[in-house]
């Protein structure tokens, strides 16, 4: 059994006081539903003071980005060993650090590898952009992305994958439950592929794109769909609260 989760990507949003006045309206509505992971991922500057905030609850948090260096000359980095003590969970790979800062599958790869390697729990997006979707090439694209993601890692432990069509991020252009369903499946057999049938079946594998509370129930009552990567709809504390309640409910 893979237990659901639903994290929310925060992105470029919010200053301190308003992160800790998003959280504090959303901590005791998340706190009391157990069975799915509820992960937050505000922006580098909040984790400090959100972390506080959600201690002792069963709120998790995830920053949006790690260098994969360890230390260093690297002005304006974080590194994985700074985030190990902070969160449990890192965004890697999401489209918009691969379109606006060039991040390719070799810096993917050692951003995962130097994630796990402290142990971290990598978010890893994949997913094909509009033009590649339109020319047939969603599989061929999935799967580069996921060898080229996971080059030179033996054993991917704790990471999640989140499946999102580059096209559906920001849009409110959702793809279907059935697409999103279909798709992941071809990501699962992949894993199954490239690592084995029993770390696929275990691994989580979420949908993000234009989740809202209104199209939560057809993507979460879809089987091969653990969860969702949230991005506009999770900066409000009631629409956040409902996709997680909603997913409790059918998962
Ligand atoms: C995201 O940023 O990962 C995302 C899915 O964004 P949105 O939900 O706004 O499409």
């Amino acid at each position: 059994m893979r237990t659901p989760m639903i994290a929310g990507n925060w992105k470029m949003n919010t200053t301190v006081s308003e992160a800790i006045e998003l959280v504090r309206e959303m901590r005791q509505g998340l706190d009391k539903i157990d069975n799915v992971d509820k992960v937050i991922c505000p922006p580098f500057i909040s984790l400090v003071a959100v972390g506080e905030l959600i201690k002792g609850s069963s709120i998790k948090l995830g920053a949006q980005n790690i260098y994969f260096e360890g230390k260093g000359a690297y002005t304006g980095e974080i590194s994985p060993l700074m985030l190990v003590d902070l969160c449990e969970f890192v965004i890697i790979g999401h489209s918009e650090r691969r379109q606006y800062f060039n991040e390719n599958g070799g810096i993917v790869n050692k951003k995962v590898r130097a994630a796990l390697a402290v142990g971290l729990k990598p978010i890893l997006c994949v997913g094909e952009r509009l033009e590649e979707n339109e020319a047939g090439r969603t599989k061929e694209i999935l799967i580069e992305q996921l060898k080229a993601s996971s080059a030179r890692i033996y054993y991917l432990s704790g990471m999640i994958i989140a499946y999102e069509p580059v096209w559906a991020i920001g849009t409110g252009r959702a793809a279907t439950g059935e697409q999103a369903n279909e798709t992941i499946s071809l990501i699962r057999r992949n894993i199954a592929r490239l690592y084995s049938d029993g770390l696929a079946q275990d691994m989580r594998i979420l949908y993000g794109g234009s989740v809202t509370a209104a199209n939560t129930t057809e993507f979460m009552k879809q089987p091969e769909i653990d969860g969702a990567l949230v991005g506009g709809a999770s900066l409000k504390a009631t629409e956040f609260l409902s996709i997680v309640t909603q997913t409790s409910a059918i998962k």
